[in-house]
């Protein structure tokens, strides 16, 4: 790869590094209690590989083939993969049991197809992603049902629902997400009172470039962070 990208990248996460370690002390959390999860889509393998030799591990991909041939491509890397895409069922085969975390379950559906395709004897940890703005057009169980989605997780052997994911509006400002991000922390709090078999809800994947100060500030455990480390997608 040319030097001016590895550089590039270099500053980037260093950037991002200080953004979070920044963010954490000001929320009065422990140093490192956020992961910070490189959304390396439509990036090629050398940028994670320059990420990597930085001492980066979590790596989100959106797309399910992209992530198959990259864990192909990137084999014997220490990386642990992250699904923050939407996920279709005749997808799921190629990230069930492959991903260290799989942000997007969404429907009952999805979350039996996730079993069917996980190997005996595999765990496969996974997020389930809340619609908390209730804009129609995103992916994302209602807050309504999210109780029922749950419960679903009772049948499913080969599962662990772990905590909750949400993406907020596309172009509001960071202010204007935080409610948002909020919501999302006040329903884990409230749903993590519940038993429930196969749930051990701890994690809120919330945050991205733009926002990541104020996802870190309402709770956020795990930040998807793409444009702030390798730059626009084309
Ligand atoms: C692309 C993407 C990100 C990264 O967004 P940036 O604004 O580039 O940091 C985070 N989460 C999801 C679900 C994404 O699709």
């Amino acid at each position: 790869m040319n030097a001016a990208r590895a550089q590039e990248i270099r500053d980037n996460l260093e950037r991002v590094r200080e953004r979070i370690a920044k963010a954490e002390m000001s929320a009065g959390r422990s140093p490192g209690s956020v992961t910070l999860i490189a959304v390396s889509k439509k990036m090629p393998a050398d940028d994670i590989r320059a990420a990597i030799a930085l001492g980066q591990r979590d790596f989100g991909e959106n797309y399910a083939q992209e992530l198959r041939d990259k864990r192909v491509e990137l084999d014997g890397e220490d990386i642990r993969w992250h699904y923050i895409g939407p996920l279709q069922s005749n997808k799921v085969r190629y990230v069930a049991g492959h991903t260290a975390l799989l942000h997007t379950i969404d429907s009952v559906e999805l979350l039996e197809e996730t079993n069917r395709r996980t190997l005996d004897g595999q765990t496969q940890d996974c997020l389930l992603q809340v619609n908390v703005g209730g804009e129609v057009q995103k992916r994302g169980i209602a807050p309504s049902r999210l109780g029922q989605l749950l419960d679903a997780f009772a049948t499913a052997d080969r599962l662990r629902c772990v905590g909750l994911m949400t993406i907020p509006p596309i172009g509001d400002d960071a202010e204007r997400v935080r409610p948002i991000f909020a919501e999302l922390r006040a329903l884990l709090e409230r749903e993590a009172k519940v038993s429930r078999e196969h749930v051990a809800l701890s994690a809120l994947s919330m945050g991205m470039s733009q926002d990541l100060e104020v996802a870190i500030a309402e709770g956020a455990t795990l930040v998807r962070i793409g444009t702030a480390l390798f730059g626009e997608r084309r």
